[in-house]
């Protein structure tokens, strides 16, 4: 049993991973400044240098078939969103320009439980964009199995996006139309595809602290490439508006957690990070090695150049 942020760190170190009880332990750690410069220490050791800029872009938008309670495109929501989409030269346009201002990940992101029928036209797309740009793509189409991971890799696909929201004995509170399990069983299928993998959470949704060690535990165990931490930004309209957004050191320390539990993946925060404030820098410099940029999905986001140039103040590079 480790009894300091240093033994963890020792741990790492050996190759080893912390158990439950040793992440309980060091998320229960009276110090943020100490939880956070530990997270800064894993970061070096694992020679997690520079920052990921990604961008994303919705290609099907709202009138989604899920109950998810945490989304304003979900069948439980009556928030009002555009529905409308760019024509597909006004999408590469949008992606050009995307590379020209310094982000190299972009994604295309659908509502839906599935891709359905437009698979064939968003594989078309991916192909486009591969040809036009150099930008390295991701998806987010909801749930697939191996042969469509598979086409997507051979449209020029790198990366499959699919969150596991929270933990698995939470999620059935947030979302009854489909299940954790299935998260993770798209998840096996995109690397089984050949697919690199993007997967996190939202915090925020009325979860304990148990439930957010039990995601990066989750997450861990599935060892994605990309960890995104979502903060719940509750629209009007949407069954969640009436919570209040995370808290920032909460939303900290559990970045700090989760960088010791996921000391290879890139830790990204993403939608909601407004919330956070001048907690941004402390984040950037401790356990977080990427950020969304731009707009996300259903809220207004960040601008890119504003981004860069925070990285550049705290004399941070950018990174793929
Ligand atoms: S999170 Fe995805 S699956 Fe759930 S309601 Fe929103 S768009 Fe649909």
């Amino acid at each position: 049993m480790i009894t300091s942020v240093g033994d963890a760190l020792d741990r790492l170190e050996a190759g080893l991973s912390l158990s439950r009880e040793e992440a309980l332990f060091l998320y229960e750690s009276p110090s943020t400044e100490a939880l956070l410069a530990g997270a800064a220490e894993v970061r070096r050791r694992f020679g997690r240098r520079g920052v990921s800029l990604c961008a994303i872009h919705s290609v099907r938008t709202a009138r989604c078939s899920e109950d998810c309670l945490f989304c304003a495109q979900s069948s439980r929501s009556v928030a009002f969103l555009d529905p409308s989409s760019l024509s597909d030269e006004a999408l590469v346009d949008r992606a050009r320009a995307i590379e020209a201002s310094g982000v190299r990940r972009f994604s295309l992101v659908a509502s839906g439980r599935s891709p359905g029928g437009d698979l064939d036209r968003w594989l078309d797309l991916i192909a486009r964009l591969g040809k036009a740009t150099g930008l390295s793509l991701c998806a987010s189409f909801g749930l697939i199995d191996v042969e469509e991971a598979r086409r997507l890799k051979a449209a020029g696909l790198s990366r499959y996006h699919c969150n596991l929201e929270t933990s698995e004995s939470f999620f059935p509170s947030l979302c009854g139309s489909h299940s954790f399990r299935e998260k993770v069983r798209t998840l096996r299928a995109a690397r089984q595809g050949g697919l690199s993998l993007c997967s996190g959470g939202i915090i925020g949704l009325g979860e304990s602290d148990a439930d957010r060690l039990d995601l990066g535990l989750a997450l861990a165990e599935i060892g994605p490439e990309s960890v995104p931490v979502n903060l719940l930004h509750p629209l009007a309209g949407t069954p969640l508006a009436g919570r209040s957004r995370p808290e920032a050191d909460a939303v900290l320390r559990l970045c700090a957690l989760w960088r010791f539990l996921l000391p290879r993946s890139r830790l990204r925060l993403a939608g909601g990070r407004s919330a956070l404030g001048d907690a941004l820098a402390a984040a950037l410099k401790g356990p977080v090695d990427g950020l969304l940029t731009g707009d996300y999905l259903t809220t207004t986001g960040s601008d890119v150049a504003k981004d860069r140039a925070l990285l550049v103040s705290l004399g941070l590079e950018a990174a793929p």
